[in-house]
């Protein structure tokens, strides 16, 4: 018998193989999986994860064998780290290597080895992945090529530990091995794994010509950016960190999950057959994180919702079935209610035409087929224009002219939204100088909506200024920016500062669909607006009398004049709701009384009968 080799980088190989601490290390599932999995893909009753020690070869996992560990120089895996290549042997008998090695000839008789040396990251053999059996017996390529894969797998795993490891030995520089700190909560250890590791691991479960039933969620935790900007990063990391306690207490122990992201978390969970199963975990989880949580003595909720996608033999992608689980969870993540959906025909086929709208949009946008339309604002006593606020309109090459709530959310998706906003503050500049020549020497408001995307990208925000500071508007103008309470939720100084910026550019700044949002007062009062602009909800039902809405109105208003805040009316439709609007102290008003949107010839053509008739009421 050729007893195994001792290699010459024997001593760095053990060294190597001891800092992942692994060895004599409990069973742990992820490992175990790999062993079943090697079984299942080598067709062999027996799957192994053997280290070479010093003087031993110790299974991290053996499964379908009683064993854990046999000595070093009677072991097939002391040959196999000796290799880059795997050790294949179709019948020992027939080697003379291995024919009178005791493991053969005695139990557990092996004939047929299969041995995938683990190669660490910096090159050095720890151990194989093995597949053993009791019969001789060959195996395919695709079975190789998917063994290799695994063992690829195994060493991340293990590669996992080792980092985990040096974490906490990072945050705990003083502790020694004997009083190691303690490990995270063992639970999530247990089901943690990394990004990749798991994208492998459906990606082997997807190739299995048998595939296994299984389901993918993914989650994503809501709020946690809104906390950590209102409450500090310790909190939202603490309110997280019991969310993902509470969450693998929910998960099966063959369940892995991994953190995707910032939000973000993927869950496998191995043996789900049927969406009623896939939908009942994900209800569980969603009702159970969004449960209060104490947090720096104060009670936190954040909401979660959840994407499933269920493997049924109809994914051969791990591609497909993520983005299928990532259109589930933005449905998920739409709905007002129930925060959970599993990917069904008619989402798929929804996620499709988005996807077509927002690259015709991103074509569209740089062909210059989006435009502003005018709509004029009003002195509501007067009557007077003036101003005018610039809606986007999207004049597709077919010459359909969309509304902005058939693009506006594609364009939130594919993240053109605040370029949007920049080409309509360009185009509606340069048609104020066209607009400007109907009556020079009127005062004016040019009016533009801003969107939270550009309130929140650096790199936009600068656009803008240069925007501003560069293309002047005429004489007796002035730019007005619009922007929702929604979009103000940034950290206080960082808004400020923004503000304050746009401000210092003589930029008036207005809160639009105000009373819609729940932003609070003193908030909105420290920030440098000038106006409010009422949201038309309210001023719709002014028409029905003793409505409480006009007690709002009025409230609304009063605090405006207290806070020294310019108010319009949006949506006035009527002379009675100009009336009582105008009594009530309200300043300008916008609606289809006086006009809709227009493109901007027509909007000159109002602006020189206006200019003609000039008759107050
Ligand atoms: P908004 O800023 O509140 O604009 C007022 C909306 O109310 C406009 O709808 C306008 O046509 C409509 N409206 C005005 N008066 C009346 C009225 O008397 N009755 C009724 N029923 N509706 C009236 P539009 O043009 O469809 O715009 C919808 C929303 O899209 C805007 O609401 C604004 O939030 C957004 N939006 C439009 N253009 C832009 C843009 O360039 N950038 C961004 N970020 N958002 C935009
Ligand atoms: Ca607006
Ligand atoms: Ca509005």
């Amino acid at each position: 018998m050729l007893q195994a080799p001792i290699p010459p980088n024997d001593a760095a190989r053990l060294q190597e193989l001891r800092s992942y601490g692994v060895l004599d290390s409990p069973e742990e599932q992820a490992f175990d999986d790999i062993g079943a999995l090697v079984r299942d893909i080598a067709g062999t009753p027996i799957g192994i994860i053997s280290l070479v020690d010093e003087n031993r070869q110790w299974f991290k996992t053996c499964i379908g064998l009683d064993a854990k560990e046999t000595p070093r120089n009677i072991s097939f895996c002391g040959h196999t780290i000796l290799q880059r290549t795997p050790l294949i042997i179709n019948d020992a008998l027939d080697d003379p290597r291995f024919c009178d090695n005791p493991l053969v000839i005695q139990e557990p008789h092996i004939r047929f080895y299969a041995g995938f040396p683990l190669i660490s990251s910096n090159g050095l053999a720890l151990g194989s992945l093995c597949a053993v059996d009791q019969q001789p017996r060959q195996l395919q390529g695709s079975q190789i090529e998917a063994l290799e894969r695994l063992a690829r797998l195994a060493v991340r795993q293990m590669e996992l530990k080792r980092q985990g490891r040096l974490l906490a030995q990072a945050a705990h520089p003083a502790s020694t091995e004997a009083e190691a700190p303690a490990p995270p909560p063992a639970r999530l250890h247990q089901l943690l794994t990394s990004k990749d590791q798991l994208i492998s691991m459906v990606e082997l479960m997807l190739s299995q010509s048998s595939q296994a039933c299984f389901g993918l969620m993914r989650l994503e935790f809501k709020e946690l950016r809104r906390i950590a900007n209102a409450l500090g990063e310790s909190s939202a990391s603490a309110l997280r960190q019991e969310q993902l306690e509470r969450l693998v207490a929910l998960l099966p122990d063959n369940a892995s999950c991994c953190e995707l992201n910032e939000q973000e978390w993927l869950v496998l969970t191995p043996f789900t057959a049927t969406e009623e199963q896939l939908c009942s975990q994900a209800a569980a989880i969603t009702e159970q994180l969004q449960q209060p949580i104490g947090v720096a003595q104060q009670l936190l909720s954040s909401q979660v919702a959840v994407g499933a996608a269920l493997v049924q033999g109809n994914y051969s992608s791990a591609g497909d079935l993520l983005s299928d689980a990532a259109i589930a969870l933005r449905n998920a993540a739409r709905r007002p209610g129930s925060h959970y959906s599993c990917i069904d025909l008619a989402s798929r086929i929804q996620a499709q035409q988005d996807l077509q709208l927002e690259s015709e949009l991103r074509a569209g946008l740089s062909q210059g087929q989006l435009e502003p339309h005018f709509q004029p604002l009003f002195d509501l006593k007067t009557r007077a224009v003036v101003g005018v606020e610039a809606l986007a309109r999207w004049r597709r090459s077919d010459g359909e002219l969309l509304m902005p709530s058939l693009f506006l959310e594609a364009a939130e998706r594919a993240e053109l939204l605040g370029e949007l906003d920049l080409q309509m503050i360009r185009q509606a500049i340069g048609a104020s100088h066209v607009m400007a020549r109907v009556q020079p020497h009127q005062p004016m408001l040019l009016s533009l909506n801003l969107s939270g995307a550009l309130l929140e990208s650096p790199a936009l925000l600068q656009n803008l200024f240069a925007l501003i500071d560069g293309e002047p508007l005429p004489q007796h103008w002035q730019l007005q920016l619009e922007m929702l309470e929604v979009n103000l939720q940034q950290p206080e100084a960082e808004i400020a500062r923004t503000l304050q910026q746009l401000h210092q550019r003589g930029v008036l700044l207005a809160i639009d669909d105000f009373g819609t949002g729940y932003s609070s007062l003193s908030r909105l009062n420290r920030f440098p607006f000038h106006s409010l602009k009422v949201d038309m909800s309210f001023v719709k039902l002014l028409d029905a009398p003793e409505q409480p809405s006009n007690r709002i109105l009025e409230v609304i208003q009063a605090m405006a004049e207290a806070l020294d805040l310019h108010t319009t009316a949006e949506g006035v439709e009527t002379e009675a709701q100009r009336q009582w609007l105008q009594r009530q102290g309200f300043h300008w008003g916008q609606g289809y009384l006086l006009a809709k949107p227009m493109p901007l010839q027509d909007i000159l053509n109002l602006l020189l009968t206006h200019l003609a008739e000039a008759v107050p009421l």
